[in-house]
């Protein structure tokens, strides 16, 4: 059945599941990027697969860490301050949505959009070659006491959430990964969790688009809207586009292409590094959090990644060195095997995370254009969110219902 043409704006993770999913609805699927369908955040993350991550970034207690951390240079989390009308919109609703009630009140939707999402990236990595993600779970370390006991009251919840959450001490730790050598009190282990490698998923994922026929194209620049009721057509200098339908899914850059159709999202980028060590000295065999430095450690392919820090500020690929240490020092304490020079060579990987004021994602029709649809505002998620976002996106461009309740993701839900 031919549904019509969507054209999707924007290659990373989002828009490659959406494409997909609307391809298997029966849409004949244009998709856009402005690179080569291989630069943004989607590309050198950590691969972890969370349904463990079900409190939004917006949560009690972040705004005094936040500003405690502001002192220190080389923190995990860190709000550039600056005079800018959008910063200052985004941070009174992330202060407003900062409360228990809202955790609360999202935990029970992000836990079901993760394990849904886990489940279609099961089902989609058997239909792609040579790829699986591995369903091993994920460790949470603790270096203190504090964070441990912080952590075991996580694992209350998730398990009252129906997830698995087990605490554990360092000898059980040890037992889970006997390959790493460990300096931490103790930690939680969620076997929920899975993880890959997002390049190598990404790639194989674009040869199937292709395979099935969607058009791909790449080095879209000077992007201009026309739009009558609706959206007609996209200008660029690669040519017009006219769709049916048309998905913005242009990650941290979505709330530019936004602003030219009239439409205010609020939305930072939240800056993060990682970097890749291909002969490590230990290879874990489950990805891992370092909880108090806010570091994720996923063993890929590629060989060791280690990732950290969001900065909340302007749209820069800037790499801050200072902050690039505390990932690098952080390690070394977590995993005492880790010297600082065994980093020297590494490459560091800059990505900018899409966040919304109140840590959900922005997805669904824009009122005042119904037939464009929005993609974004993953934050620290996307990655893991990429299948169910690209599944509910066909689902509502087919009219149809939407297999999961998200009214809390309506695009204008701060108008
Ligand atoms: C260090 C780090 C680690 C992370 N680890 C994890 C993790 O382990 N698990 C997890 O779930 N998430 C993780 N994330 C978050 C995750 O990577 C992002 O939420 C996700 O990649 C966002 O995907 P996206 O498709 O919305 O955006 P992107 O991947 O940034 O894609 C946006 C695309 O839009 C294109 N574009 C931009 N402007 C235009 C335009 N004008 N026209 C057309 N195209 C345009 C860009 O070229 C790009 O290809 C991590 C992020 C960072 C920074």
């Amino acid at each position: 059945m031919n549904r019509g043409k969507v054209v999707i704006l924007g290659g990373g993770v989002i828009g490659l599941c959406s494409a997909y999913y609307c391809q298997n609805h029966g849409f004949e699927v244009t998709i856009l990027d402005k690179g080569e369908f291989s630069s943004g955040t989607s590309f050198g993350n950590a691969g972890m697969i969370v349904p463990s991550h079900f409190v939004p970034l917006a949560q009690p207690g972040i705004i005094a860490k936040g500003i405690k951390w502001m002192f220190n240079s080389e923190s995990p989390f860190y709000v550039r301050p600056r005079f800018s009308r959008s910063l200052l919109d985004w941070g009174w609703k992330f202060y407003h949505y900062s409360s228990k009630n809202h955790v609360l009140g999202s935990a029970p939707l992000l836990k079901e959009l993760n394990l849904e999402s886990k489940r279609l990236y099961v089902s989609l990595c058997d239909q792609l070659e040579d790829i699986k993600i591995d369903e091993k779970g994920l460790i949470m370390y603790c270096k203190t006491r504090r964070a441990l006991d912080e952590e075991a009251q996580l694992a209350d919840q998730a398990v009252k959430l129906g997830l698995k959450a087990i605490v554990m001490d360092k000898q059980q730790l040890n037992d889970i990964d006997p390959n790493l050598t460990l300096d931490v009190e103790g930690g939680v282990y969620f076997p929920d969790d899975a993880f890959f490698s997002p390049n190598l998923f990404l790639e194989k994922l674009k040869l199937k688009l292709i395979e099935e026929g969607v058009e791909m194209v790449s080095q879209v620049d000077n992007i201009k809207f026309e739009v009558g009721k609706n959206l007609k057509l996209i200008d660029t200098n690669q040519g017009t586009f006219s769709g049916d339908q048309f998905v913005i899914s242009a990650g941290v850059w979505t709330e530019e292409l936004a602003k030219l159709l009239g439409l205010k999202i609020l939305m930072q980028s939240g800056k993060g590094y990682s970097f890749t060590l291909e002969n490590p000295v230990e290879i874990p065999k489950i990805c891992s959090i370092l909880t108090e430095a806010k570091v994720a450690v996923t063993p890929m392919i590629e060989g060791l990644r280690f990732a950290g820090t969001m900065e909340i500020g302007p749209l820069n690929f800037d790499i801050n060195q200072r902050r690039v240490q505390g990932i690098k020092k952080s390690i070394a304490s977590y995993f005492p095997s880790f010297h600082l020079s065994d980093f020297n060579e590494a490459e560091i990987w800059t990505g900018l995370r899409p966040c919304s004021p109140d840590g959900l994602p922005y997805i669904g029709r824009v009122k005042k254009l119904s037939n464009v649809l929005l993609a974004t505002g993953h934050g620290l998620m996307g990655m893991s969110l990429g299948p169910i976002t690209g599944k509910l996106i066909a689902e509502i461009a087919s009219d149809q219902y939407p297999r999961i309740e998200i009214s809390s993701l309506a695009v204008e839900r701060f108008l």
